[in-house]
Parts: C-alpha cells; structure tokens; sequence
C-alpha cells in the first residue's frame, strides 16, 4: 500500500468511514426530516441523536443527583451579529412552516438568555475598567 493511501488514518486507528470523512456533522436527522448540523461524536452521531450516550444522559436523569459528569458538548458563545442571524433564520423557518412554534419559543428564549449574559459580561468589564481608573486616580472615591 502507498503511503498516500493511508492519508485521513488517525493515529490510533479509529478511523470514520464512507461520508463521515468529508462531512464533519451529525448524520442524524432532525424532526421535521432534515439532517442535523451538530458536531459528531466518535460514532459520528451528536450528542443527542447517539442512542447510547442519550441513555447514559436519561439514566443520569432517573438517578437524579447522580454525581457522574455528562459529557455535554461546549459550543462558542455567539456574537451579536451571529445572535440575530439565528434568530433571522429561525422566524423564515418558522413563517415556512419547517420550525414547529415550541422549538422556535425555545430557540428564541436561549437566544435571549445568551445576549443577557454577554451583556452582563461587557457591564462587568467596564465596571473593572472605571475601578482600575479609581485606584489609580486616589483623589476621586466611591459614591457613598
Ligand atoms: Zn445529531
């Protein structure tokens, strides 16, 4: 076998086959039929659509207060701009009939909840900026 044949092989072996390769997405499908977009696991199904993790997440569930750690998947925080581009695309789906309206609620709901937190996460840093400035500055003080 030529070395090039072996291109794409990690190092231990494991590698995906057939359309996993070149497609670095979930092969699962969402509800409404169309393929899901989430980031593969080792069995090339995301999170929620890998049976085998989904059962170890529901069993956790049952449990309830189960100290074992899920191995939930951690995503980029979204941009502003990224933010309204979902929420875009959500409210099209909706309006086309492809979102069902609780999934649309619920997307719009986790949108809102993202912006409040990066707003808090600026309101923090400029409040640690004026501080930084006030230790400097010994001549001005906190207002009483
Ligand atoms: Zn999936």
């Amino acid at each position: 076998m030529a070395d090039g044949c072996r291109r794409g092989y990690d190092v231990n072996g494991a590698t995906p086959q057939g359309p996993m390769l070149s497609k670095r997405a979930c092969t699962g499908m969402r509800a409404d039929g169309s393929p899901c977009s989430a980031p593969p696991g080792p069995g090339g199904l995301c999170f929620w659509h890998d049976s085998a993790r989904r059962e170890e997440m529901l069993e956790a569930a049952r449990k309830g207060g189960s100290r074992k750690v899920l191995d939930l998947p951690v995503g980029a925080p979204l941009g502003a701009e990224e933010s309204r581009g979902i929420l875009a695309a959500v409210l099209a789906a909706l309006l086309a009939g492809a979102l069902d309206a609780g999934t649309a609620r619920a997307a719009a709901y986790i949108l809102q909840v993202e912006r409040r937190i990066a707003e808090g996460d600026v309101l923090e840093r400029r409040v640690a900026a004026l501080e930084e400035l006030l230790m400097r500055d010994r001549s001005v003080s906190w207002p009483q």
